[in-house]
């Protein structure tokens, strides 16, 4: 994959993306690590393989991705093959390169990252997307936001929230306090390339009870209406409710409403449109999407896209609350939809590899259980109980606000 490490003088007209570093890596499988290397070390279990400072990111996911574990990174001849350091710009890219560093060393050490930014030190990202996704006739508004976090220590997995501080000040003077949005990009980001995390919000507006005025959220309304280029203050990640079982076989079964299809959107992006070593999803993805009119069906030609091309991995069930009826005439919710196809839901929930997610709404779960407790009696069974082994085993995820 890389070259051999430079001489000396070709080193010395080099820029600064030109610094190597030396990861030492245990647990690597000897082939697939020579395969892509050309010159691997060999020491005590321990392989070294010598990274350009632009491939840090990209190598380190491989080596993730092969089971191997980064024990240590340094760089290369004492992290000096330029000769120009001392200038302002060199000690940027020093703290950029640091930093990519910090990174690569965190993943390797924990599954789950949580709080690498706190708000007493956030992140400050840029806004480099910002886009409707509610078609004209729909309700409200949504947006799909992206951030740009590359000059960061910020990493995350699907299904994790991050933290949002907006500016100004609440009515007792005090600055705002961060509000939480479900991430929508998977890890890499929706460029692939690790550097940005992307959300999905709504405008939260609502008429005051007594005074009758419009009110706009302060967090959801501040993100909506950000401009391209503006700073993002963050904070995260945080959140191991809503994570993505490892088994590429897994039976998932997600149900949203709204904006809960956050996550979903990371979790199906991660299955059916990126492409892994150590994730080759084969199992079965049934999401279950209450919107009120079709024009809010967020994502609604990836969602319908992703069903063509994988009929048999992926169902995509909507249930438009203005639009269908139930067969009793009644406005179709989530849960109506869940209680029709309840003997198929019940079965798929037996299986020890089926994850159950319920992402949207507060309130949404109660319907939900209730059609789901109806056809555990059927079976003899208590759906409190049977909940609660599912919870126990790690196989219920619920997450509404
Ligand atoms: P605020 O200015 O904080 O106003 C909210 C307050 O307004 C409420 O507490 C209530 O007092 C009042 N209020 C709201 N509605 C009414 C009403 N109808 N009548 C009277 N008073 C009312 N949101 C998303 O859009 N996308 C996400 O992916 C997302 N993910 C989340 C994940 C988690 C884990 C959590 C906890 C929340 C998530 N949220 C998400 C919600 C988000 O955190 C904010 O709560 C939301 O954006 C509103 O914040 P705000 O600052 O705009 O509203």
């Amino acid at each position: 994959m890389y070259g051999p490490v430079p001489s000396a003088n070709t080193l010395k007209n080099t820029e600064y993306a030109n610094r190597f570093f030396v990861y030492e890596v245990e647990g690597l499988r000897q082939n697939e690590a020579t395969d892509q290397v050309e010159s691997p070390i060999r020491k005590s279990g321990s392989v070294f393989i010598t990274v350009p400072y632009n491939r840090m990111n990209q190598e380190m996911q491989r080596i993730t991705r092969m089971g191997g574990k980064i024990k240590s990174i340094k760089p290369l001849n004492g992290n000096n093959h330029s000769d120009q350091a001392g200038t302002t710009a060199e000690q940027g890219k020093d703290k950029k390169a640091a930093m990519s560093e910090t990174k690569a060393k965190a993943k390797a050490k924990s599954d789950v990252p949580v709080n690498i930014y706190k708000p007493k030190n956030p992140l400050i990202g840029k806004c480099v997307g910002n886009q409707e996704l509610v078609k004209e006739g729909g309700i409200g508004r949504v947006r799909h936001l992206t951030f740009d976090v590359s000059d960061s220590d910020l990493w995350y997995l699907e299904g994790q929230s991050i933290g949002i501080i907006p500016p100004g000040e609440n009515e007792k003077g005090k600055p705002h306090k961060l509000r939480l949005y479900s991430i929508a990009s998977t890890r890499h980001g929706d460029q692939g390339d690790d550097n940005t995390v992307s959300l999905c919000v709504r405008e939260l507006v609502y008429q005051h009870p007594e005074t009758n005025e419009t009110i706009y959220g302060v967090c959801s309304s501040y993100l909506c209406n950000l401009d391209e280029g503006a700073d993002v203050t963050i904070t995260g990640p945080v959140g191991k409710e809503m994570l993505l079982p490892e088994d590429p076989n897994a039976t998932i079964i997600m149900m949203a409403t709204g904006t809960g299809i956050a996550p979903y959107r990371a979790y199906l992006r991660r299955m059916f449109q990126e492409k892994h070593e150590d994730y080759k999803f084969n199992g079965f993805a049934w999401l279950i999407f209450g919107v009120p009119y079709q024009q809010n069906i967020l994502y609604k030609e990836d969602l319908e896209k992703m069903q063509q091309e994988f009929p048999d991995n992926f169902r995509l069930t909507y249930a438009l609350s203005r639009e269908q009826k139930t067969a009793d005439g009644k406005k179709m919710y989530i849960q109506n939809r869940v209680a029709e196809q309840v003997s198929e839901i019940w079965e798929l929930l037996q299986k020890e590899n089926t994850h159950t997610y319920i992402c949207g709404l507060k309130g949404m779960e109660d319907g939900i259980d209730e059609a789901l407790s109806a056809e555990a009696e059927k079976h003899g069974a208590n759906w409190s109980d049977f909940q609660k082994s599912m919870k126990k085993a790690g196989r219920w995820h619920v997450e509404t606000y």
